[in-house]
């Protein structure tokens, strides 16, 4: 048995695999507390579960196993003291491995995974293996983008960056409200900002660079976008020659499931 565990800037999610399926366990706020015992908490599951490893996809940039900055969730509370051996990986390259396995029957081996959620992830699949460059490609949310509305500071500390209009935080700071009530109440709402613009201009840029079989969004904000909508915005900015599918992810824990599929990968399990 594997356990998943996606750390997300708002939500952390734990799922376990038996190497055939996936069950969810539970959610829980990415808060202090539940940062600092989580260990203390996934090493009661081992114990209950007989899980022998972990996969913990971790919304941070990382390079060579170790994480080097987080921009949505604060580092000096992680705690990564388990009983069983675990990998950990950026959880955008989770998502996107596990959607890869997903639609690995479709004969797709180039994929670009787009999570949005308190952030904005970006995981690239190449030839089948996740791609990491020196271990941050994919940072899509801060590449530096043109807006008329100007320059606003990032998570990251930088400005004009993707993240600044199209993530969960920058919509809520614009609205002040919270992203998942906007979107339920005014189902036109996010199309209709600049940044949804900006977002798929960069989809779009990115797949003329990979040009890939599949683009596929995911987190909390994703995965609730309308597809038709996305892929119309994104096709307005891509040559004709271009043709990957878009997809909104189907999958609820997507980044979980990865992880758990990166582990067994790892540990052959
Ligand atoms: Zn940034």
């Amino acid at each position: 048995m594997i356990l998943g565990v996606d750390m997300g800037g708002t939500k952390t999610e734990l799922i376990v695999y038996d190497g055939e399926k996936f069950d969810f366990l539970e959610k829980f706020p990415s808060n202090k507390e539940n940062l600092r015992s989580l260990p203390e908490r996934v090493n009661k599951l081992v114990k209950s579960y007989g899980i022998e490893a972990l996969g913990i996809g971790v919304a941070a940039w990382m390079r060579k196993g170790k994480i080097i900055k987080t921009t949505n969730l604060n580092v000096e509370y992680l705690n990564f003291n388990f009983s069983v051996p675990y990998i950990m990986e950026n959880d955008a390259n989770c998502f996107a491995y596990g959607e890869y396995k997903e639609h690995e029957d479709e004969e797709v081996k180039n994929l670009i995974g787009i999570t949005i959620g308190t952030g904005i992830g970006g995981g690239l699949i190449i030839n089948g293996e996740i791609y990491r460059g020196n271990g941050l490609a994919g940072e899509i949310a801060h590449t530096t983008v043109f807006s008329k509305e100007g320059e606003k500071r990032c998570s990251c500390g930088r400005t004009g960056h993707l993240e600044t209009h199209f993530s969960g935080w920058s919509i809520e700071k614009r609205f002040g409200r919270d992203v998942e009530t906007l979107m339920r109440e005014d189902e036109e709402l996010i199309y209709n900002i600049e940044g949804f613009e900006i977002l798929a201009r960069s989809i779009a840029n990115l797949s003329l660079i990979l040009d890939p079989d599949l683009v596929v969004f995911g987190g909390g904000v994703g995965r609730n976008l309308n597809a038709d909508r996305v892929k119309g915005a994104i096709k307005k900015y891509l040559l004709p020659e271009f043709e990957p599918k878009i997809l909104i992810s189907e999958e609820e824990y997507m980044g979980a499931k990865g992880a758990a599929l990166l582990a067994q990968k790892r540990f052959r399990l």
